[in-house]
């Protein structure tokens, strides 16, 4: 999965480093969050190295079980502090992005930075010329799947779990969670040999899956009845769409990290291939994708979203004015481009 060269590299760079500033991307998810805090947790305890998180914006509060003591700076909240972290920092580590566009407003600091940069990533195509050093795979999970299995690899580890400091073992097993979905989607075998190394070294997944599921507030799950009663649409060519305004949230009382997965439910109907969801978000819409295999959700985002993701999980944005002349024009704007692309792949699957 990841070749030994690189990561005796990446080991040499840890090696040469006394201060590091770990990066992941807008909007961090358990993966993002779960890398971050299980790299920085390693090379403090194991490595000696100060190591900082950095986020262009802030993790959601259902994730502090995970972040809570590790000292990450948001650079929304503190786009100074986070900006002298990453000129102080000897080595930069980027984490579960392929594009420095994905840091947004930490973009350029991230360009200026002189030492090193790295990437650990498992989405597709990473923009190699930015890195000194990359290790991408798709064919794992998660960026926590693809870390586990380098940090597994270091000398000081030697293959055993049981060596990964407690705090490093318990984000690897959150982000992969988040990432598969509790073991939905994109599973490999190394993700259930991942899962059976961290739990033997003493991983307590129930904590786990109690606070990342069994949490949340009854309004969140009230939002989801309203959602599947009345705002999610169905194309004939098998998209569901789904748009909530800036109404929705203030109507529930809901922040916009907790409609988290609401994108998923969808895909639970026979019929459906693709599961748009649209998000009002100040002067733009923030877009999710999901599919079922044999539909592309990342080219969709590509071709009709300025974004991009994997094959089955993608996002991207739905500007206004650019796109649409206002909020209202959202839902349509969504529909046709949803069922210009089923209808375009269909009609490619009739000539093969
Ligand atoms: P989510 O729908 O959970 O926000 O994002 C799903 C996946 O889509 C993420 O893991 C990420 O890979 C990708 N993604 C989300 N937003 C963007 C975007 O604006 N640009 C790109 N290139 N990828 C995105
Ligand atoms: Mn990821």
């Amino acid at each position: 999965m990841t070749g030994i060269e690189k990561v005796s590299s990446l080991d040499g760079f840890f090696r040469s480093a006394g201060r590091a500033a770990i990066v992941s991307h807008v909007r961090p998810d358990g993966d993002a969050a779960g890398s971050s805090v299980a790299l920085a947790s390693y090379l403090r305890e194991l490595r000696g190295i100060e190591a900082s998180i950095v986020f262009p914006t802030p993790p959601p509060d259902s994730l502090d079980f995970i972040t809570a003591g590790s000292g990450f700076t948001a650079a929304s909240l503190d786009r100074e502090g986070a900006e002298r972290i990453i000129a102080g920092a000897e080595l930069l580590i980027c984490l579960d992005f392929n594009t420095l566009s994905r840091a947004e407003e930490l973009e350029s600091a991230l360009r200026a930075f002189k030492g090193p940069r790295l990437l650990i990533d498992h989405h597709v195509s990473p923009e190699e010329e930015d890195f000194d050093l990359v290790i991408s795979c798709t064919e794992v999970s998660s960026t926590c799947e693809l870390l586990f299995s380098c940090l597994m690899q270091m000398p000081d580890v030697g293959g055993d779990a049981g060596k990964l400091p407690a705090r490093c073992a318990e984000a690897l097993m959150t982000g992969m969670t988040t990432d598969t979905n509790n073991f939905a989607n994109s599973v490999f075998p190394s993700t259930l040999e991942m899962a059976s190394a961290l739990l033997s070294a003493g991983v307590d997944r129930d904590a786990i899956i109690d606070a990342l599921f069994c949490r949340e507030r009854e309004n969140r799950l009230r939002a989801e009845g309203e959602m599947l009663s009345s705002l999610m649409k169905l194309t004939p060519e098998g998209a569901a769409v789904t748009v909530l305004p800036n109404s929705f949230f203030l109507r529930h009382g809901l922040n916009d990290s907790e409609t988290e997965g609401f994108v998923n439910l969808p895909l639970a109907i026979g019929s459906v291939k693709l599961s748009i969801l649209a998000r009002e978000d100040g002067p733009l819409f923030r877009v999710s994708l999901r599919s079922k295999k044999g539909t592309s959700a990342r080219l969709l985002a590509v071709e009709s979203f300025h974004g991009g993701g994997h094959e089955q999980a993608a996002g991207g944005r739905l500007f206004i004015p650019g796109d649409i002349a206002s909020a209202d024009g959202a839902g349509e704007y969504v529909m046709k481009a949803a069922a210009r692309f089923l209808q375009q792949q269909a009609s490619a699957q009739d000539e093969n």
